[in-house]
């Protein structure tokens, strides 16, 4: 599990930008490199997850893209809050 950071620049709530914690698990594959595997482009994953405006206190909905590759598959994503503030 890591903590990436996403920021949103333009809130549909309040037109602000906000930076949000999120929780990303990943899984690790392990397998033997191939010719077809070192040519091979991470791939742009999107997710829709529900955010909170701090100013509002009203969820919104947004997508996030985060990069996967074959040996490092995307499992889950979490919105942990904002990290305005406490950063
Ligand atoms: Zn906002």
């Amino acid at each position: 599990m890591s903590t990436e950071y996403l920021d949103i620049r333009s809130c549909p709530k309040c037109a602000g930008s906000h930076r949000y914690r999120l929780s990303v698990e990943r899984a690790y594959v392990m397998k033997l490199m191939t010719m077809a595997d070192l040519s091979e482009r991470p791939r742009r994953v999107s997710f829709t997850r529900l955010f909170t405006c701090p100013k509002k206190n009203e969820e919104f909905q947004a997508e996030i893209t985060l990069t996967d590759t074959s040996s490092s598959r995307i499992r889950r994503v979490d919105v942990l809050g904002t990290s305005e503030g406490n950063e």
